[in-house]
């Protein structure tokens, strides 16, 4: 069904992404971190302030809005324990074999070319910061796919920064020298890199 009257407008899926990832527990701040973390060794004059920006940015994506909706959701639906039978244990439990939660996360990834994808397969292994947290939170908490949604916004970010880096390079300057806002070109929403 393809039915433009009901479509939901960009802004209000954006609103849905913010809300849903800060209902979780993950501020953007929490995965600049991861990004500061990756990229700092290689970038001069970086500052926590330019991942923030670059998170915000990958946010914009409609493929990550997207992705983010459908794990969180499948995540809650599961700790109130409304999935059914198989699917309720497999996704309560962290099914080892499972891997549609890497699945999806990693199919945001896709747009922001090699290095996000090389960046999230090291994420998904060495799970840093707040990923390692969502990992091994104890108690009630479902959160399978929120860790890979996390390490995958991370690992576009980064790969932002490597690429912003470079042109940065060639035009004689650093991170050092430019405030966070003038990372790319603004008022570009959703479908921009
Ligand atoms: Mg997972």
């Amino acid at each position: 069904m393809h039915d433009k009257s009901i479509r939901v407008h960009s802004d209000e899926v954006a609103k849905a992404t913010k809300a849903a990832l800060l209902r979780r527990g993950v501020t953007k701040e929490d995965i600049a971190e991861i990004v500061y973390e990756m990229q700092n060794p290689y970038n001069d004059g970086l500052t926590l302030e330019h991942c923030v920006h670059s998170v915000e940015r990958v946010l914009r994506k409609r493929e990550v809005q997207h992705a983010v909706l459908v794990g969180i959701e499948l995540d809650e639906l599961a700790e109130k324990k409304l999935l059914s039978a198989p699917l309720q244990q497999i996704i309560e439990s962290d099914e080892g074999l499972f891997g549609v939660d890497e699945t999806i996360a990693l199919g945001s990834v896709f747009t922001y070319g090699s290095i996000a994808v090389t960046t999230f397969g090291h994420l998904d292994k060495q799970k840093i910061g707040i990923i390692k947290k969502l990992d091994t939170e104890p108690g009630l908490h479902v959160n399978t796919f929120l860790d890979d949604l996390v390490a995958s916004i991370a690992a576009s970010a980064a790969s932002r920064i490597a690429h912003r880096m470079r042109d940065l390079e060639e035009e004689g300057v650093t991170f050092a020298d430019i405030e966070p806002e003038e990372l790319g070109p603004k008022q570009k929403p959703h479908n921009e890199i």
